[in-house]
């Protein structure tokens, strides 16, 4: 400014003469400086023009080029300008999108918005802004926020500016968040650590399982969920698993804030840096606790006994390979215990089945009761059970006294009264026990048998007792089990005799005879009833041994019947309660005698007590009617079992027979000879004859005969003897 006013002076100097007026020359001075102003504001504006021109062009190609998409649209909505960006988004070519209605472009749930918002704008001139979705064709809808203001071209007409910025990840990213939320907050718990394991965040479930809420764990570590049922060992290999393979999976018992342990199936996951390094641990569980109930449940069926609830063989077998394992690692023994019911078939065929389940749970308590908690009873079915002690003393003499101590614990145990529900039984058991655990290489079966052999052992030895394994047992058992085939095909060759033993009263006179079962053993020679009765009643031989016993007999009374000498003897036949238990009983007696012609008045049948245990009245229902054709009945062995005296009293009986257990020590032993006493008075205040077995002494006979008993049996009189003998003896006469 200050050089163009100098350059005006200095021009007015040259054009204005010196002399000219001074008026004139001010006047022509202040033009001359006003032009020289006008040409200065002249040039100052052109280039203010320029800059202007200039800042247009960059404003134009900031908005062309900008990465979010601008137009404006008219009144009408029709779309007057367009940035590139806006271009793109829209998807028509630039010419083609000018004069387009913008509402073409939304999607159609998205059109009701977009009104109100323009509605919003016009009210109130303030920017406003949505998210909206534009649809192009052929391509998946794209979110976009939308910002509008509304300016005013000319006359007043409204001009919407409109800017649309593609927003479609976010939205991804907010769906993925959303997924995420829900499933951090899922029926799963979830618990995120730091790298330190200290607790970051846990879910809903996390509490809903734990009973802990966030802020009680956050900052702790997880292990106070720890339920003490793992070892370190455990945890280690988990997390050594972690650290190789970036996760873990496996179930996990943990801790309730309530105490309460708990089952869980856990899934840890490393969560990595850039670097590889873990920086979190996510951990997610499902509580599986009624899952594992449900199993459990099913485990208990497959290895339990429904009826006593006691581990079946198969969970018993599993616990025995373990113990037999471990004590023989631990240097420590056990021992087994098979506890057989000695008469509890009995009580099961005259009581019914439900009165035997009942027992057998009563059993299967007493049993538990009777040993500690470590040890395992288990039923192995019908009436046998197992019992397994385990951790005895290391000495076999030591745990052999410790396994006899509670052996005998239980059979006391067994051997006491059982209220049924209508009656009380008794029950007594056998038991085998061995000894195990000292053996490397011992299989589960070797005890096993061994047990069982020890228990066939005891029911030789006369049932309620105990007995140890050792060699000599399994001998006897083999040979036994030898013995029932050896049964069958003795039935089938006839090779049964009966032997005849004579009942001697008063003065000497025969009176009668027991007719006791041998077997002529083709190996063995003569045997014995306790050689193969047991076996017989256990097999369901005894049924049709019975009968032929029954058949033999009659027919030996049919012959008797021919010869003076021997018309008069009554013959007494031995009848199993099994055998009478039938339904049949009467009508195979009633037949036999048909079929033999042998006289019933001549018949006794000599019952056991067992079949006293019950259903007396369907007892004395077969015996009444078999007494109406005359037979007669003795009660075997009397005293030795549990029979009541009501039930004695409601039975037809003609007879009692002391055992010989009573009259072997009826002289040295004042109880026998109590008993002896007591059984007299009772069978003479039942009106009963009274007859004492296994006299053997002179002595004895003195001594029943002074207590009223004048009836005997026993090898003072005569051993039991094969019909020609016996036949020979009667013809002697007695000495
Ligand atoms: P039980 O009915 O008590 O028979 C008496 C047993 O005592 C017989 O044994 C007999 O030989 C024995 N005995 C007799 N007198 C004496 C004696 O003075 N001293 C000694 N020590 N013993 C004597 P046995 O023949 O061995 O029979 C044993 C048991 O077998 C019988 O006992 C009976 O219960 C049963 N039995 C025998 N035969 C049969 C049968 O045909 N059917 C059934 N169901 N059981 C039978
Ligand atoms: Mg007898
Ligand atoms: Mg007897």
């Amino acid at each position: 400014m200050e050089t163009l006013r100098e350059a005006a002076e200095a021009a007015l100097r040259e054009q204005v003469a010196a002399d000219a007026p001074e008026p004139l020359r001010r006047a022509l001075h202040e033009l001359l400086v006003h032009q020289v102003e006008l040409e200065v504001q002249n040039e100052e504006l052109g280039r203010a023009q320029l800059a202007l021109e200039a800042q247009r062009a960059r404003y134009v190609e900031l908005y062309e080029q900008a990465p979010m998409g601008y137009c404006t649209v008219d009144e009408e909505e029709l779309i007057l300008t367009a940035n590139a960006a806006a271009v793109a988004m829209l998807g028509l070519p630039c010419e083609e999108l000018l004069r387009q209605r913008f509402t073409r472009f939304i999607h159609h749930d998205d059109q009701d918005s977009l009104y109100l918002l323009r509605l919003r704008l016009l009210k109130t001139g303030a920017p406003q802004s949505l998210e909206l979705r534009i649809v192009k064709p052929g391509c998946e809808p794209v979110w976009v926020q939308l910002s509008a203001n509304v300016a005013h071209a000319e006359g007043g007409i409204p001009v919407f500016r409109l800017g649309l910025s593609d927003i479609s990840r976010i939205k991804l990213l907010e769906v993925e968040l959303r997924i995420a939320a829900t499933t951090f907050d899922s029926h799963e718990g979830v618990v995120i650590t730091d790298a330190g394991k200290a607790i970051l965040r846990t879910n809903k479930a996390f509490t809903r399982i734990t009973g802990y809420a966030p802020e009680e764990v956050a900052g702790r570590q997880p292990s106070v969920l720890k339920s003490g049922r793992h070892d370190a060992d455990f945890y280690a290999s988990m997390w050594d698993s972690i650290a190789v393979s970036g996760s873990w999976q496996g179930e996990i018992w943990n801790r309730r804030k309530s105490g309460e342990l708990y089952p869980e199936w856990l899934t840890i996951t490393a969560v990595k840096d850039e670097a590889g390094n873990s920086s979190h641990y996510v951990g997610t569980f499902t509580d599986v606790s009624a899952r594992k109930s449900a199993e459990d449940q099913i485990k208990a069926l497959a290895f339990h006994d429904p009826l006593t609830q006691l581990p079946n063989r198969r969970l018993f077998t599993d616990r025995l390979e373990q113990a037999l394992a471990l004590g023989y690692r631990h240097q420590r023994k056990g021992a087994l215990l098979f506890v057989d019911l000695d008469n509890f078939k009995n009580i099961n065929d005259t009581l019914g089945h439900d009165q035997g389940d009942l027992l057998l749970k009563q059993v299967a308590w007493r049993l538990n009761s009777c040993v500690r908690e470590g040890d395992t009873v288990a039923r192995l079915g019908g009436d046998e059970f197992l019992v397994m002690l385990e951790n005895l003393s290391d000495d076999s003499l030591d745990a052999a006294r410790q396994a006899e101590s509670v052996g005998e614990k239980i059979r006391l145990a067994l051997a006491r009264s059982y209220q049924l529900n209508h009656s009380e039984q008794r029950c007594s058991a056998s038991i085998g026990i061995t000894l195990f655990g000292g053996e490397p290489h011992e299989s589960s079966a070797e005890p096993l048998k061994r047990a069982d052999l020890a228990m066939y052992q005891a029911k030789l030895a006369g049932r309620n007792t105990l007995r140890f394994y050792d060699q000599e047992m399994q001998a006897v058992v083999t040979a036994r089990s030898a013995l029932e085939v050896g049964l069958h095909t003795a039935l089938e060759q006839r090779q049964f005799v009966l032997h005849y033993q004579a009942q001697v009263s008063g003065q000497g006179q025969v009176t009668g005879a027991e007719a006791l079962l041998r077997w002529v053993h083709p190996e063995r020679g003569l045997l014995v009833p306790a050689d193969f009765m047991s076996i017989a009643e256990d097999s369901g031989l005894i049924l049709p041994l019975g009968q032929w016993v029954l058949e033999a007999a009659c027919s030996q009374l049919a012959q008797w019947a021919q010869h003076a000498q021997s018309a008069h003897l009554m013959l007494t036949v031995n009848v199993s309660a099994r055998q009478f238990n039938q339904k049949s009983f009467v009508d195979q007696v009633l037949a036999t005698l048909v079929k033999t012609g042998a006289n019933p008045r001549r018949l006794v049948l000599e019952l056991t007590e067992s079949l006293l245990l019950s259903h007396v009245d369907a007892v004395a229902a077969k015996m009444t009617a078999l007494k109406a054709k005359g037979l007669g009945f003795s009660l075997d062995d009397f005293g030795t079992g549990f029979s009541s005296l009501a039930g004695l009293k409601r039975l037809p009986l003609d007879e009692l027979k002391i055992d010989q257990g009573f009259v072997r020590n009826i002289l040295t032993d004042p109880d026998d000879a109590a008993i002896a006493r007591m059984v007299i008075t009772l069978a003479q205040n039942f009106g009963l004859k009274v007859v004492a077995e296994g006299v053997e002494t002179q002595e004895q006979r003195n001594h029943l005969a002074s207590q009223g008993c004048n009836d005997w049996q026993g090898h003072l009189f005569s051993r039991p003897l094969a019909i020609q003998e016996f036949d020979h003896f009667l013809r002697s006469g007695l000495d």
